[in-house]
């Protein structure tokens, strides 16, 4: 097999996703899929010298299991380079450094999101080397207008198919498995509908706390944070139609087409709330209030906790509420798609009591699938009893951003996120930060370490 061979170019590589999840995401691949040919360029403001450069890279690329064989090379041909992106002729040297036949270029943008935006908008007249690709980290934009103007920018820089929006939700091993788990399996896509299930949960609650990224965390809030791109992508994953072929085309099309018909469940008062934790004890752990950490502005009252009811207008789906919720310091740790099937439509006389819904709970840390089943017979003859089918799935060979990567290094964007479900993402939260900035929903608290205000569900 023929190695694909590629330069990434990591704009931002002295910064925390570089070699937190970034190489080693890297290292995952070159260890599981070896048909890579890997040229890595890193990038930064700050100068760093070439032997720092070199071992950062081989402790995070080692971290993803990257064996001695891949690394050597990689390690032997890979450089920083020094530069400002929203400086002109830097860029322009930058790629014409980089350029190479035969071997297509990624700009991997880990950069700050208004930093990474100056510099596509200067991309817009400079030289491009054949067949260039962006790799776009989240947050997209932060707010629908601000999302349609970056689109605007890419789109005048390359053509959508070399543009690599890029949310690494959707390189975990529980949300590629929704799509084995419906289409694959006989016993769940006749009943994944409105009439056999009453209401789908999508949570993701943090023990976490701001673990350092106060200065983004503040700006952003849990609601633009997580709920706007993980969890509304998560939900096309779990409500779209069923695809004819796994490719870009047709997946990114039917989440598309999925997101269009997500709406508020009633008004956008209503179908929102919002908390911030208090001090308090996770984990055994003590977590002072969020006020009190190290550069919060009390005037951003940003939540920490955020919840959205919605409903999908479309014929498999009327009826069914969908509750994305997500928040930090929490106390049990819950993330998990989890689906909730209505009660039997008719028990046979006889039983005592009525039958159990099934719960379908598809964790996501660790991968696992739970089902909740009514049996009778164990106890008394006639009572049900809620017995739980339970199994751990293996351990993924990537990293969720090694299948991200894999992506954006063969030029597949199946992965990656296309500027309309961005749009849409932003087009369905819109009334809801409307909402919150004009103060119809109260910032409720929390004592960290809870599972939210008291008076949530
Ligand atoms: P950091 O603040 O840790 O790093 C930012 C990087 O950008 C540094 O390397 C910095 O270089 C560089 N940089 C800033 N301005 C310029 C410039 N003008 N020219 C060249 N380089 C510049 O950020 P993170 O690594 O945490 O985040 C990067 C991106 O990834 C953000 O968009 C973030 O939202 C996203 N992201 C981060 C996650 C995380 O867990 N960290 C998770 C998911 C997404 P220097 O230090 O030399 O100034």
């Amino acid at each position: 097999m023929t190695p694909t061979r590629v330069t990434l170019v990591i704009l931002g590589a002295s910064g925390d996703l570089t070699s937190r999840l970034l190489l080693p995401g890297l290292g995952t691949l070159l260890k599981n899929r070896l048909a890579h040919d890997v040229r890595l360029v890193g990038a930064a403001v700050e100068a760093m010298p070439a032997a720092q450069w070199r071992s950062l890279v081989a402790t995070a690329l080692g971290e993803g299991g990257c064996p001695a064989d891949e690394l050597g090379p990689l390690l032997a041909s890979t450089e920083f380079v020094q530069l400002d992106v929203t400086n002109r002729e830097h860029l322009a040297a930058l790629l014409a450094r980089v350029d190479e036949p035969g071997r297509p270029v990624v700009l991997y943008f880990a950069l700050p999101p208004t930093v990474s935006q100056r510099a596509c908008e200067l991309l817009a007249d400079l030289e491009l080397p054949d067949g260039l690709r962006l790799a776009i980290e989240k947050p997209f934009g932060s707010s629908l207008e601000s999302a349609q103007e970056f689109n605007r920018v890419l789109t005048s820089v390359v053509p959508e198919d070399q543009i690599f929006r890029v949310d690494h939700y959707l390189g975990k091993a529980t949300v590629l498995n929704l799509l084995g788990l419906r289409f694959a399996n006989r016993i769940f896509e006749p009943i994944w509908n409105a009439t056999n299930i009453e209401w789908v949960d999508i949570v993701v609650d943090e023990q976490l706390a701001l673990e350092g990224r106060a200065g983004y965390y503040d700006h952003a809030g849990a609601l633009r944070d997580m709920v706007q791109s993980h969890l509304l992508l998560v939900l096309a994953m779990v409500a779209m139609e069923a695809p004819a072929r796994i490719d870009a085309l047709e997946v990114r099309d039917l989440m598309s087409h999925t997101l269009r018909r997500v709406h508020l469940v009633g008004d956008s008062g209503s179908s929102s709330r919002r908390a911030r934790y208090t001090a308090g004890t996770v984990d055994g752990r003590a977590v002072p209030d969020y006020v009190d950490e190290e550069g919060m502005d009390t005037a951003n009252k940003t939540e920490t906790l955020a919840e959205v009811e919605l409903e999908i207008r479309n014929a498999r789906w009327a009826g069914v509420r969908f509750r994305l919720r997500s928040g930090k310091a929490l106390g049990s740790g819950v993330r998990a798609i989890i689906v909730k099937f209505r009660e039997v439509a008719y028990l046979p006389e006889g039983f005592e009591g009525r039958a159990p819904a099934n719960v379908l709970v598809l964790g996501m840390a660790p991968e696992s699938i739970q089902l909740a089943i009514a049996t009778n017979g164990g106890g008394r003859a006639w009572n049900f009893e809620v017995t739980p089918l339970s199994i751990q799935l293996g351990q993924s060979e990537l990293r969720p951003y090694g299948e991200i990567l894999e992506g954006i290094i063969t030029g597949d964007p199946l992965l990656s996120v296309r500027g309309d479900v961005a749009e849409e993402c932003w087009r369905i939260l819109t009334p809801v930060l409307e909402a919150w900035r004009a103060g119809e929903v109260p910032l409720e608290e929390y004592p960290a370490g809870s599972d939210g205000p008291n008076s949530w569900d």
